[in-house]
């Protein structure tokens, strides 16, 4: 595909097809047989390597070691931002075709490479493969769109013309940015948010999160084969709060992309507003935060197609998605065939080892999730009524079945918190009204979704319901690049629009130059 192409989603692999079972399976059995290998840190093209290690483990069976990574520390978020910021003197003039260039190869090596990277999400975040093949699409568009989009801002903007001058408008890049993603999409984000920034003429120091560096280095692996040159993507890996932390307060540092936890993001854009010595700006914050996602049924909605949204927002990856329904919010004249139908369609979900393609839900992610999503558990069945699930099993990996809590009020913890893990709360509401002020009683406003046939009624949630991202009649999960530009609003951040022609402006600055003639 040239970049002349107008922009399309990358479509996802048939798995009722045996030729794309099998070659599912064969990237799996090839990824089993590196786990546990020992990975570097890539600072400026060359591996470093530290005495003390971390290990991450797959979350379906934790006795099982997908790597050993380098317990990065201060000083190598110091070097790495050194080098970034040596790299930029040079990357920063490289032409627009030329960094896109990189983004269409790296796509291209996406596509070819498609099972294999889905195979390590599988392992390493516990992905189903529909899941883990979705993850990897999303980072095949944020290449190819951005790639396009770099192109399009590099050109001179419209300004006003005035006699005797010569007026040009163009977008430069910003300095050294640093790339903090989430584990939960690990390859679409991570390397959306990675190639934002280079592809804009920024360099970039990445850190992965804790739980699936591995997906983080077959990305620094893919960029390799790509040719993009050395240090312009430096890989520093260790615990959040040192090396992020450290990226974070550091002179060089300019940009900041951050996805994640509001907790994390909060005390980023605290610290980022710092100005220590030696830094001559005010740094820039991109942070995209966490959700308490709802989807409003009312009295005149398809009811059993609001269940099938419900339960795929609810429930799709163990609900460990930004996206995910956290809240169902139905109508009373519906309310209790609601929760007798979610609680059904709930309960025979398949779940286990996400290796196995029946598997539709797999483990959470960690020891950490585990612990917190139990806590909600009990929580849950102080403030309301258990309908389905429940269990949480730890014996070999971090598995929750899908949890429904009927009767929850919209002041509860369950029905303000993020939980981020399968557990839904159903909430009843009294009229449109009523729901509506549900709908909004959170600090968050990321996705949401509303059922109703009315048309009047759609205009309403069109414009009341307060979230970055609201779908009608469907669920609330499954933006796609380029057709759902995606961030919220409030405590869901900076509603920074990833893979929306707004974005790359965000790793981007104006000057303007006045030539007398
Ligand atoms: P997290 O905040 O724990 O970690 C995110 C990243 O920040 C990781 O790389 C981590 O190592 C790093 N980090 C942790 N402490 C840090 C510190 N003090 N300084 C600098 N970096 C630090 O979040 P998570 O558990 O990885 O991800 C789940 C969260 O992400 C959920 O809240 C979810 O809603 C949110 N999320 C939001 C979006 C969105 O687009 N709004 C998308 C995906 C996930």
């Amino acid at each position: 595909m040239s970049h002349t192409d107008v922009f399309t989603n990358e479509p996802f692999t048939d798995f009722s097809k045996d030729e794309n079972r099998q070659k599912q399976l064969d990237a799996i059995k090839l990824v089993e047989s590196e786990l546990g290998k020992e990975i570097p840190m890539l600072i400026d093209g060359k591996e470093v390597w530290t005495e003390g290690k971390f290990n991450s483990v797959n979350p379906a069976n934790y006795n099982e070691v997908i790597g050993v990574f380098q317990n990065g520390d201060a000083s190598h978020a110091d070097q790495a931002i050194e080098a970034a910021y040596k790299k930029f003197q040079t990357w920063q003039h490289t032409s627009a075709e030329e960094r896109a260039g990189y983004a269409f190869k790296v796509a291209d090596i996406m596509r070819r490479r498609r099972f294999e990277i889905n195979a390590w999400m599988i392992l390493e975040a516990g992905k189903s493969w529909a899941e883990a093949d979705g993850d990897t699409a999303e980072a095949i568009d944020f290449m190819d769109f951005y790639g396009r989009e770099a192109i399009r801002y590099s050109g001179p903007q419209p300004v006003t013309p005035v006699s005797g001058e010569e007026n040009q408008l163009f977008y430069i890049p910003l300095g050294v940015a640093a790339a903090i993603p989430p584990w939960n999409f690990p390859c679409a984000i991570l390397a959306g948010m990675a190639a934002a920034a280079w592809v804009t003429g920024n360099t970039v120091v990445l850190k992965p999160a804790e739980q699936t560096p591995r997906v983080g280095w077959v990305y620094m692996d893919i960029l390799k084969e790509a040719g993009l040159p050395e240090g312009v993507v430096n890989f520093v890996t260790g615990p959040g709060p040192v090396v992020g932390g450290r990226m974070v307060e550091h002179h060089l540092t300019r940009l900041i992309s951050f996805t994640g936890s509001r907790e994390v993001g909060l005390q980023i854009y605290e610290k980022a507003a710092k100005t220590p010595p030696g830094q001559i700006w005010m740094k820039r914050v991109i942070a995209e935060m966490g959700g308490k996602d709802a989807i409003m049924v009312h009295e005149d909605a398809n009811l059993d197609e609001a269940v099938q949204g419900v339960l795929a927002s609810a429930f799709g990856f163990q609900g460990q998605k930004c996206s995910a329904c956290s809240r169902a919010i139905v109508h009373e004249s519906l309310y209790d065939e609601f929760v007798e139908k979610i609680a059904e369609a709930a309960k025979p979900l398949t779940q286990g080892d996400p290796r196995e393609l029946e598997n539709y839900m797999g483990p959470v992610v960690d020891d950490e999730a585990f612990e917190k999503v139990e806590s909600y558990l009990k929580i849950g069945n102080e403030e309301g009524r258990l309908v389905a699930g429940g269990e949480a099993d730890r014996s070999k990996g971090y598995f929750i079945r899908p949890t429904v809590f009927a009767d929850i009020r919209p002041d509860h913890r369950l029905a303000q918190e993020e939980i981020f893990g399968p557990v839904l709360a159903v909430i009843k509401s009294k009229s449109w009204d009523d729901g509506m002020e549900i709908v909004n009683g959170t600090p968050y406003g990321l996705t949401g979704a509303v059922y109703t046939a009315s048309e009047e009624n759609q205009k309403r949630a069109i414009r009341d319901f307060h979230v970055g991202n609201l779908y009608v009649n469907r669920k609330c999960t499954g933006a796609l690049v380029g057709a759902h530009p995606f961030g919220g609003f409030n405590m869901s951040g900076t509603d920074s629009k990833a893979g929306g022609r707004d974005y790359l402006l965000l790793f981007l600055q104006a000057k303007l130059a006045s030539v007398k003639i």
